[in-house]
């Protein structure tokens, strides 16, 4: 019988289960990839809470980038000019630790990613902010869902999505923000698509301003200008408080700062909501009506409000919505945070931002940083009050020659970064910069002076967490290739060699999560009952802590069924999951200190970079239903190759004919960074005035078609989130054909 390790898509925060078995079947031909590799298979897993055994076709295809284009052994040049030599670890290693020791921890960086697993993430922090005293540990969720972290801590207390994804078949109605859900977390929305077509009572509105297969399923598609989110959203608001569909019981009890919420949203009415948002109050009005008739309202969000100049007050007033109503705490609604890759909620767990510490704790608390010190046997004072730099930080640190040393892991700024021109040119200053990933070549290894073979997330057993605080162990099913080691792996390694032996004495995986849960106990990430033992019987959903454990053992044995009375929901959890609620904040008490969820009263901005006569299109990007993370993997798989064999930029039919661009004609688009040209699709998908380029293309993929070439750094002011989805373009149809770099699709194999 075939044997299936069951495990986790590596790919986005839907977290669907997989199980993966070698590839030779006795009797069957073994499928093989365009390198004549042997292919494993792979299948949804069925007893996956989240996934019940879909997957989309970047899980169904993920085996094929288990061999293609590894880098499989450490490598080193003096300077960027130079071809790489193949070295030893312990040469590698010791070449890490005399550079940490020539520069001051404030020159150290580390650049991390939601690829990690919960455990490369928790080893990273403890050396840099515990043993090295240095907080300049970010990662790319900084660019993902920083925002959406800012802005459940300042309105509930704590980081966290109250919700989960039953609750996408519990709702009455669904209200889709900045998110292309049926392409960037398909699995999801299928759950809520089979759902809404056998209730059409259930009402989708989706808020995007391009139509896209996710708002082609609407009920109500509200194409608003990119960047009024606000003003629609206030507008809502607005409408909801005229009609008297507030939860005022709620409200009084709750929450703090409505009277200055009432004061803004006063501003909104519709006459000059709907002129802003260039929709008509009709639609506007039904929005309000939709919302406030239901009895359970789901929102759910990702990019496109997040990558935003203002993406905590775009969370913030997203979440007011559901306080004035009180569509919280309950089956079917609350806020919900869809997250991009498939670890960032691990990594926010474990306190992967330059501002937080592991359990959910905040660098710029003193409390905290002191039972992380105790906790981690440091002397008081050891972890920095400094804040750490954030993803944009360490490049213009490189800019004015304040990184000693740039540790890069599991993803690829040469790509994602904002401002490419600059960001590549910052990445040409660093003196010494560490490139730890599992593929060769990506964009990123181009900037690397030490390359270090990281262990594929088959090769490793860690955990990650999804959207829905869902915890599934992801166990190794093969060995590494070459001479990769695991990222966790590497850290404690490096710690070692420092001299930190007993704080990094991990035998394995196991032990490393086993400290960090430990350390999550009494936080709103409670964990302290989940470890890899007993993940082995099944995924589990935080907060998980040690007392629940003990009663679920104990229940188990005497099969008494669950204690949360508020889950009304249809019996179709696992019974270990029943033994805590799957939502927080069913007892409507948040984690503020008087337990009161906090409004927050915001006026909209606007866009950071308005478009403007030089500048008169409004660009803004995305992913593709099979593209993920700049394809370092996803490129290299045949399927989706055909899916997405080209680049291309949207353009509304009148800014074509106003422009003279032809179906397919090259255009140039210029901002004020840099300029990237894409064959035309003429489309009324797009809304006139803005302009759509998928955003994964990198320079190894394509000639000239980087997103990010265009894009500008300008960031919220609390979350640090840069606004990667909208930029004042130019655009130029010029001739020339636009050639895909067939040659390079095959890169070098390392
Ligand atoms: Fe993987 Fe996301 Fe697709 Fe699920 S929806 S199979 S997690 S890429």
């Amino acid at each position: 019988m075939t044997e299936f390790t069951k495990t986790l898509c590596p790919y986005c925060g839907v977290g669907c289960g997989l199980e993966v078995s070698p590839p030779a079947e006795s009797g069957k031909a073994t499928n093989r990839d365009s390198q004549g590799n042997p292919i494993w298979r792979v299948r949804g897993d069925k007893s996956h809470p989240s996934s019940q055994g879909m997957v989309c076709v970047k899980g169904a295809t993920i085996a094929e980038s288990l061999d293609k284009n590894r880098l499989r052994y450490p490598m080193v040049r003096d300077s960027l000019d130079q071809e790489f030599r193949r070295i030893t670890w312990d040469e590698a290693f010791n070449l890490i630790c005399s550079r940490i020791q020539s520069i001051k921890p404030s020159e150290i960086c580390m650049y991390g990613s939601g690829q990690f697993q919960t455990e490369d993430y928790y080893v990273a922090q403890k050396l840099m902010k515990g043993c090295l005293g240095t907080n300049n540990f970010d990662a790319n969720s900084r660019l993902c869902m920083s925002s959406a972290v800012a802005g459940y801590i300042q309105s509930f207390g704590a980081d966290g999505p109250p919700c989960c994804y039953d609750d996408l078949e519990q709702t009455d109605c669904a209200f889709l923000i900045g998110t292309n859900a049926a392409e960037c977390h398909p699995i999801a929305f299928n759950r809520f698509e089979k759902y809404h077509k056998k209730n059409r009572k259930v009402k989708l509105i989706v808020v995007d301003p391009r139509r896209t297969p996710t708002a082609e399923a609407a009920d109500l598609h509200l194409a608003i200008r990119p960047g009024t989110d606000i003003d629609l959203l206030n507008g809502i608001a607005h409408l909801l408080m005229r009609w008297n569909y507030i939860d005022t019981v709620f409200i009084d009890d709750c929450t703090a700062n409505f009277p200055a919420y009432a004061e803004v949203i006063r501003h909104y009415g519709p006459d000059v909501v709907a002129r802003q948002c260039g929709i008509s109050i009709e639609d506007l009005e039904k929005a309000a009506r939709y919302w406030g008739e239901s009895q359970r309202v789901l929102s759910l969000w990702s990019m496109g409000v997040n990558q935003s100049s203002e993406g905590t007050a775009k969370v913030r007033t997203i979440i007011n919505l559901h306080l004035m109503t009180g569509q919280i705490g309950k089956p079917g609604a609350g806020p919900f945070s869809l997250t991009g890759q498939p670890n960032a909620m691990g990594g926010r767990e474990a306190g992967g931002l330059a501002h937080l510490l592991p359990g959910y704790r905040m660098l710029k608390n003193a409390e905290h940083r002191a039972e992380v010190e105790s906790f981690w046997g440091l002397k008081p004072g050891q972890i920095s009050t400094l804040p750490g730099l954030t993803a944009w930080d360490m490049i213009t640190s490189l800019e004015t020659g304040n990184v000693g040393l740039l540790w890069i892991a599991a993803t690829n700024p040469a790509v994602s970064m904002p401002d490419l021109e600059r960001t590549k040119k910052a990445l040409m200053r660093s003196p010494f910069t560490i490139y730890q990933d599992a593929y060769y070549p990506t964009e990123t290894a181009a900037y690397a002076h030490l390359l270090l073979p990281a262990a594929q997330w088959g090769e490793k057993t860690g955990v990650m967490t999804n959207s829905e605080r869902v915890v599934t162990l992801c166990q190794a099913f093969r060995q590494p290739l070459g001479e990769a080691k695991a990222d966790w792996d590497i850290f404690a390694t490096v710690g070692r060699k420092l001299g930190f032996v007993d704080e990094f004495a991990f035998a394995n995986s196991a032990e490393v999560y086993s400290e960090f849960a430990k350390l999550t106990r009494n936080r709103p990430c409670d964990m302290g009952g989940i470890s890899h033992q007993e993940l082995q019987t099944g995924a589990i959903q935080w907060p998980y802590p040690e007392e629940i454990k003990e009663q679920v053992s104990i229940n188990f044995d005497t099969g008494i069924a669950g204690f949360d009375a508020e889950e009304t929901e249809p019996e179709k959890s696992s019974f270990r999951e029943k033994r805590t609620s799957k939502r927080l904040y069913t007892d409507f008490r948040f984690h503020t200190p008087d337990g009161r969820a906090r409004f927050g009263a915001y006026y909209s901005r606007g866009l950071a970079e308005p478009p403007e006569p030089d500048y008169p299109f409004v660009l803004t990007n995305g992913r593709l239903y099979g593209h993920w993370h700049t394809q370092t993997r996803t490129g290299r798989i045949e399927k989706i190759q055909k899916m997405h064999p080209n680049p291309f930029i949207e353009i509304h039919p009148r800014d074509a004919a106003s422009l003279g661009v032809v179906e397919g004609q090259i255009v140039e688009v210029r901002s004020r960074r840099g300029e990237a040209r894409f064959p035309a699709k003429i489309t009324k998908a797009i809304s006139p005035g803005t302009v759509f380029v998928p955003m994964h293309w990198g320079a190894l993929w394509a000639d000239n078609a980087e997103a990010n070439a265009l894009t500008h750094p300008q960031a919220c002011p609390d979350s640090l989130q840069p606004e990667l989805k909208a930029c004042a373009v130019q655009l130029v149809p010029i001739v020339v054909d636009l050639t895909v770099k067939k040659s390079q699709l095959q890169p070098t194999q390392c």
